[in-house]
C-alpha cells in the first residue's frame, strides 16, 4: 500500500512536472507542504542568481567552480564525504532559484556495489501546454576521480574543467530559465554521479527515464567548457556532429557558427564517451556532447592541476551566454525539429 501510494505520488509529479505539494518523509508518510526542507548550510561565496540583464555573469560562474573544484571536495569521487559536499550545493543552488526536484526529492540514487550514488536532477516545467509533456535534459557529471599522481605535494584531483566547468554551466541555465521562465518545453536539469567509473550514473537516469516513458526531445551533455580553442577555431564542438541536425540548428538560434564539427571526436568516438550516450542508446534521439576541450588546448586531463587557477572564466562566461538562444530557441519551436540525419 505505501509502494502503491508512492507511486500515485510519482506519477503526479513525472505527468505535471510541478512543485510536488505532497512531501514524502523518509518514514514513508505525507505532509502537505509548499516548502522544501530547511537548507543545509552550504552557501555560495558569490551570487547564485542571474543578473539584471539575463546573463550568467562571470562572479556566479567563478564563485561556483571555486567552490567545486575546492580541495575541500577532495575531488569528488563518487560514493565520498567530497562529492556529497557538491551534491549539497547544487541542490541548494536550485532550492535558491525555485528549480524543483523531478523525482520526489532531487536525488537518483543508484548503487555501484557497495557504493552509492546520486544524480542530481532538477526540473522546470514548460509553459506551453500543447508541449510541455516534451523534455529537453541538459547535463554534465559532476563527479570527478578524487586523487591522482602527486604533483609537488598535490594529489587532489580537483577536475575545474572535468567537468566542474560543465555542470556550472547547467547551473547557469538553470537559473536563466527558472528566472525568466520562457522555456516552452519542460526542461531537465541533470548532473550525474559515476561518469568516472564508466557513465553509470547516466546510464541509471537514462533507464529510469526511458522506463518511465517521458517524451524526450533532445539530450545535451556539456563536457569540459572551461578554456577556449584556439581562435581560429570554432567556439565550441559536438560529438556525433553528423548523426543530427541538433547543431544546426543551434546555430541557427544562436545567430552564428558557435557549435562546429570536429574531427578528432569522429576518429575518437568522443559519441559514446560521455553521458549523452545512455540517453541516446535509451531513447535513440539526439542526444549529444558539447565540449571546448579539442586535446591541444589543456595539458591537465584527469591531472591534479585540473584547477581553478587554469579556467579562462571570461570563455567561460562567453559560452553559456552565447548559448542562452541556442538553447532558449531549440526548447521552445513548436514543432519537433530536431531529428536523427537517418529519419
Ligand atoms: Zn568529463
Amino acid at each position: 500500500m505505501k509502494k502503491l501510494f508512492v507511486l500515485i505520488c510519482i506519477s503526479t509529479f513525472l505527468l505535471s512536472c510541478k512543485t510536488p505539494e505532497v512531501i514524502i518523509n523518509s518514514n514513508g508518510s505525507s505532509a502537505r507542504t509548499n516548502s522544501y526542507p530547511s537548507k543545509e548550510q552550504v552557501t555560495p561565496s558569490a551570487s547564485t542568481k542571474i543578473d539584471a540583464n539575463n546573463q550568467a555573469s562571470r562572479l556566479s560562474i567563478e564563485g561556483s567552480l571555486n567552490y567545486l573544484a575546492s580541495d575541500a571536495l577532495e575531488g569528488r569521487q563518487t560514493g565520498t564525504p567530497g562529492i556529497e559536499k557538491a551534491a549539497i550545493y547544487i541542490e541548494n543552488v536550485f532550492k535558491e532559484n525555485n528549480v524543483k526536484p523531478y523525482f520526489e526529492t532531487y536525488r537518483d540514487s543508484f548503487n555501484i556495489k557497495d557504493i552509492v550514488g546520486y544524480n542530481i536532477v532538477g526540473c522546470l516545467e514548460g509553459t506551453d501546454p500543447n508541449i510541455k509533456n516534451e523534455f529537453v535534459i541538459l547535463g554534465a557529471h559532476y563527479d570527478h576521480i578524487g586523487t591522482s599522481k602527486e604533483v609537488n605535494g598535490d594529489s587532489i584531483a580537483n577536475g575545474a574543467n572535468d567537468d566542474a566547468s560543465g555542470t556550472v554551466a547547467v547551473l547557469e541555465w538553470a537559473k536563466y530559465f527558472a528566472k525568466t521562465k520562457s522555456n516552452k518545453r519542460s526542461v531537465l536539469f541533470t548532473l550525474y554521479a559515476a561518469e568516472e567509473m564508466g557513465l553509470k550514473g547516466s546510464e541509471h537516469l537514462a533507464a529510469r527515464l526511458k522506463s518511465e516513458n517521458i517524451d524526450l526531445h533532445t539530450m545535451i551533455n556539456f563536457e569540459m567548457i572551461g578554456v577556449p580553442r584556439a581562435e581560429t577555431e570554432i567556439l565550441a564542438y559536438m560529438t556525433g556532429y553528423e548523426k543530427s541536425n541538433l547543431a544546426k540548428t543551434l546555430n541557427e538560434y544562436a545567430g552564428s557558427e558557435i557549435i562546429g564539427f570536429f574531427p578528432k571526436a569522429k576518429e575518437f568516438r568522443l559519441f559514446m564517451r560521455s553521458d549523452n550516450y545512455p540517453f541516446y542508446e535509451q531513447f535513440k534521439v539526439p542526444a549529444h556532447a558539447i565540449s571546448t576541450f579539442d586535446f591541444t588546448n589543456f595539458e591537465y586531463y584527469h591531472h591534479v592541476d585540473d584547477e581553478t587557477e587554469k579556467i579562462d572564466f571570461n570563455h567561460m562566461t562567453n559560452f553559456i551566454n552565447k548559448m542562452i538562444p541556442a538553447l532558449e530557441g531549440m526548447i521552445n519551436t513548436p514543432s519537433k525539429e530536431i531529428k536523427m540525419n537517418n529519419e
